[in-house]
């Protein structure tokens, strides 16, 4: 509210003092024009050191693009008052009215994407410099240092200026639309207010004052110029708030500006490269190739670096799903892999009408296994029968999981009643042959018992049926005495 009170303050004295001293009028608006540029100016750097951690470099570029300005204002006034000349349109003002947008172009074309990439920076540079070297050509070839050479020449700058500023402002517009976070908007936001009131000033100064009848400088509509720096200003100080935005644009949109936005740039090399491409071709042609090389080179750098990035995520990912399939104690498979496998493999022995066989694996007294020696040996013992078993698997189909606890599962495709028989009998063997001690099982060592079930009499049933006929052999086993094979009734 404060900074309100004051630019409305200084608008009104700007407007006052130039009604009450006419004569100096002109020095007057002069001095207002320059207050405000430099106001605008440091608020700009001001916030680009101070928002967010890192600096904002697009605030510093608006900051630079407000000094050129001034330099143009200071110009002008060399012009008027050491030169004595009128003309509105000399050379050395007119090269920095127009250049003023070029580091404001270098910000509103930025892409998060390569924001932080040093290629992107140095396209971006070479652009910049490109456009600046075809201003100058563009202007001296319409005006002298001593201003145009006529209407024409003046109405052409007029016009290059009212297209530059439209497509700043629509470009600042474009990207307030696309902001998702406050960060972002509130810097397109003042971008936006600025250009849009910048052309419609400059656009009125122009075709108004300095080519048609009104007055010369010196009156109180001046301040009409004043507007666009104290909007800019009034819009830097304010607080940018966190978070989102409260319009939300879509996700598409968002994406698709942040991405496209470096076209902005090129296109502005381009447009620049074919209006001097009639006076001077070699340029003309060379900007146009800078501007085709410039973006392709730019999107070009910029997938590779999203190729880079993606194969790294699916490498990770990669990792991250062989972690969430996978248990930690034993590195078998864990329960969720045998769900899934389970799943799959009874859907095959359905539509090929193969039998699929499943052995349910329980460490026989392991719980005084755990009491005697403690889980750490308890986890050693584990780790053991799990390899024992894997050792013991002999065809790659075979899928051992572990089940949960002290008990594994084994999915066997293909396998008859028999075959899965003979393969349990395999395995308790294999966990037996170890030998590792355990005092409070009767037969003095880690044995397995083991439930076998075979998939194939009841296909409508489903997988949970076979995961309930393998438990149910397996506690027959178990009260077969344990170390024992079983298969469902
Ligand atoms: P049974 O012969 O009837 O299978 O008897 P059991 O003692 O093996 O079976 P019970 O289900 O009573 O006990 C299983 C024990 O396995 C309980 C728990 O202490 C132990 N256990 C389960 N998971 C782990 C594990 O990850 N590490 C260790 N060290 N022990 C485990
Ligand atoms: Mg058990
Ligand atoms: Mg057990």
């Amino acid at each position: 509210m404060r900074d309100y009170l004051i630019v409305f303050a200084v608008l009104v004295l700007h407007a006052v003092s130039v009604r009450v001293a006419p004569e100096i009028g002109m020095a007057l608006s002069y001095f207002f024009f320059g207050a405000f540029g430099v106001a605008a100016g440091v608020a700009a750097v001001h916030r680009g050191l101070t928002s967010g951690r890192r600096v904002d470099a697009r605030w510093l570029a608006m900051a630079l693009t407000m000094a050129l300005w001034l330099c143009g204002v200071a110009l002008s006034a060399r012009q008027s008052y050491v030169l004595d000349n009128a003309n509105p349109a000399p050379g050395d003002s007119m090269f920095f009215y127009i250049i003023y947008v070029v580091p404001a172009l270098v910000a509103l074309s930025s892409s998060p994407v390569a924001a932080r990439k040093r290629w992107a920076l140095g396209i971006d540079l070479v652009l910049a410099s490109m456009l600046a070297t075809l201003f100058y050509v563009r202007v001296f070839t319409l005006v002298t240092m001593e201003g145009a050479a006529g209407r024409p020449e003046a109405e052409a700058i007029a016009a290059m200026l009212d297209f530059e500023n439209i497509f700043l402002a629509v470009i600042a517009i474009v990207r307030l639309l696309a902001s998702e976070r406050q960060r972002e908007a509130s810097f397109y936001r003042a971008a936006s207010i600025f250009f849009v009131s910048y052309t419609v000033v400059v656009g009125y100064y122009n075709h108004f004052v300095a080519l048609g009848d009104y007055p010369d400088f010196g009156s109180s509509w001046d301040i009409l110029l004043d507007i666009p720096f104290a909007a800019w200003l009034l819009a830097a100080r304010r607080g940018e708030g966190h978070g989102r935005v409260r319009w939300r644009p879509p996700v598409f949109l968002v994406r698709f500006v942040q991405s496209g936005s470096p076209v902005f740039m090129a296109m502005s090399v381009l447009a620049l490269g074919l209006m001097v491409m009639r006076h001077h071709p070699g340029l003309g042609v060379a900007a146009c190739a800078a501007a085709v090389l410039g973006i392709g080179l730019r999107s070009t750098l910029t997938q590779v670096s999203l190729v880079e990035v993606e194969s790294r995520l699916t490498a990770r990912q990669a990792t991250l799903e062989g972690l969430a399939y996978r248990d930690g104690l034993t590195e078998l498979a864990n329960r969720r892999a045998l769900d899934a496998t389970l799943l799959t493999e009874w859907h095959r022995t359905v539509e090929r009408n193969e039998p699929v066989a499943l052995l349910m694996i329980d460490i026989d007294f392991f719980k005084q296994f755990n009491d005697r020696y403690g889980h750490v040996e308890g986890d050693e013992c584990l780790r053991r029968v799990a390899s024992a078993l894997a050792g013991r698997i002999g065809r790659g189909e075979d899928f051992l999981a572990r089940y949960g606890g002290e008990e594994f599962a084994l999915v066997a495709p293909s396998t008859t009643l028999a075959g899965a028989h003979q393969l349990a009998h395999a395995l308790r063997e294999a966990v037996q042959s170890m030998g590792i001690r355990n005092e409070g099982s009767p037969y003095g060592m880690v044995t397995v018992s083991i439930g076998v079930a075979v998939g194939v009499e009841s296909p409508e049933a489903g997988p949970l049926s076979l995961l309930q006929a393998a438990d149910n052999a397996l506690y027959r086993a178990k009260a077969s005495g344990r170390n024992a094979v079983a298969s469902a009734a």
